[in-house]
């Protein structure tokens, strides 16, 4: 039972910390959280212009 929730708080930390953005400039993509994303910049090029990656797959 207590495994179970476990499990379910791994899935949603994964949404809510494990996201994926892509550099409009250099395209390399960068894992961060969401909430950070106004301060978030690409580490390659330095860049803030960040766009999320929507390539999930539910099933
Ligand atoms: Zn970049």
């Amino acid at each position: 039972m207590a495994k179970l929730k476990i499990e379910d708080m791994k899935i949603v930390m994964k949404r809510l910390f494990g996201k994926k953005f892509v550099c409009q400039k250099c395209k390399s993509v960068i894992k961060l959280n969401p909430a950070r994303l106004s301060k978030a910049r690409c580490r390659k090029c330095g860049s803030k212009a960040l766009r999320p990656i929507k390539k999930e797959k539910k099933k």
